[in-house]
């Protein structure tokens, strides 16, 4: 590429590449953040400045021990998040990766969010590393409910979610600071990750471990790594191609020209 060439032109050619390397894709997997959600109207609650943060340390509040010491207090945090979720639609990013995973060649979505976007746009194997808002489970009998019973009055009425058959506090399946992943789920991530021979990360900063290591074991086992995102990574100087802009202008633009050349 020229000197002259402008951002923009330099952009729409690492947006051909990055097309070209998922059109010959056999098993591509796509490792999402909380950058693909945004343009969905949810806030980013580990970013400085995002209105959640100043208010509370998500650190300190949307912690295990706060859980369990003061539940009241965490609810009160969640409340507004979880209604953002509740709510949000998937936008052209979503959707994006949905339709290209019905031509076959996707994978696996491996997602940092909780906000159940990939399932609404319609995808179907989506690995979530940090739990889901999808389901609650009881803190006594550890019976698992379906969510959307129990988050409308919630979000509405602040009615702290209780379980039908034993009255103990529900605990969203969301893993909270000071917990750990859940272990089916990372295990199949990093399986998943050492076997394909494409690796997207879209919207993700990359600065929470564990999931921030899985580009470079995809790396190790011989896949071609795309990182699109608003700020650099660490990651990115060892990236295939790298696209610094939002996602769902750029990542519904690749596949597209994958899809249909
Ligand atoms: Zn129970």
């Amino acid at each position: 590429m020229s000197e002259s060439a402008s951002p923009a032109l330099a952009s729409n050619a690492a947006i051909e590449d990055a097309a070209v390397l998922f059109r010959s894709a056999k098993r591509a997997v796509v490792l999402t953040g909380a950058g693909i959600s945004t343009p969905s109207g949810i806030p980013d609650f580990r970013s400085e400045g995002s209105g959640l943060w100043s208010r509370d340390e998500p650190m300190e509040v949307a912690s295990l021990t706060m859980f369990r010491t003061a539940p009241e207090r965490f609810f009160h945090w969640f409340r507004p998040l979880a209604g953002q979720m509740f709510y949000a639609q998937p936008n052209a990013a979503h959707r994006a990766l949905a339709e290209f995973e019905a031509s076959g060649n996707l994978k696996t979505i491996i997602t940092q969010n909780i906000d159940m976007l990939h399932q609404k746009a319609g995808s179907q194997n989506v690995i979530e590393t940090h739990g889901t808002l999808r389901t609650l489970s009881c803190t006594d009998c550890f019976r698992k409910f379906d969510s959307a019973l129990f988050l409308k009055s919630f979000i509405e009425d602040e009615k702290i979610p209780l379980c039908p058959y034993c009255n103990a506090i529900l605990k969203p399946d969301v893993i909270l600071f000071g917990e750990q992943l859940p272990q089916a789920a990372w295990h199949e991530a990093q399986r998943a990750v050492r076997q394909c021979d494409v690796i997207l990360v879209a919207g993700s900063s990359l600065e929470v471990l564990p999931v921030a290591g899985l580009p470079m074991q995809a790396l190790d086992h011989g896949a071609h790594l795309i990182i699109i995102n608003n700020t650099p990574t660490y990651a990115n100087v060892r990236a295939d191609i790298v696209i610094m802009d939002d996602v769902s202008s750029v990542l519904p633009e690749i596949m597209k020209r994958a899809l249909h050349g």
